[in-house]
């Protein structure tokens, strides 16, 4: 059975995603004493990088929402967020932006 423990931040890292033809992926463990994960395009910026964190995080919090609308609501939350200001702010191991 898989778990998500919500009060926990997921590891997150970085790494060239392109032969998955995925910009994120979200790593649900089978393990309840390990970490969720969720992984990101390196390559990204901006307000794809916003949406994919966001999709990511969405398939760790609601893991049997269908992709269709995880992808519908992460990009919607993006937009809004986006043009409200939201920006990463940038930190030392999060790569460029
Ligand atoms: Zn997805």
């Amino acid at each position: 059975m898989f778990f998500v423990d919500l009060r926990k931040m997921p590891k997150v890292t970085f790494r060239k995603l392109g032969r998955h033809k995925a910009t994120g992926m979200a790593h649900i463990p089978m393990d309840r004493r390990l970490d969720s994960h969720i992984e990101i395009d390196s390559r990204l910026k901006g307000r794809e990088k916003f949406e994919t964190y966001l999709h990511e995080a969405l398939h760790l919090a609601l893991p049997d929402l269908p992709e269709e609308d995880v992808l519908k609501a992460a990009r919607f939350q993006a937009l809004v967020a986006w043009a409200e200001g939201y920006r990463h702010r940038g930190k030392p191991n999060s790569s460029s932006q």
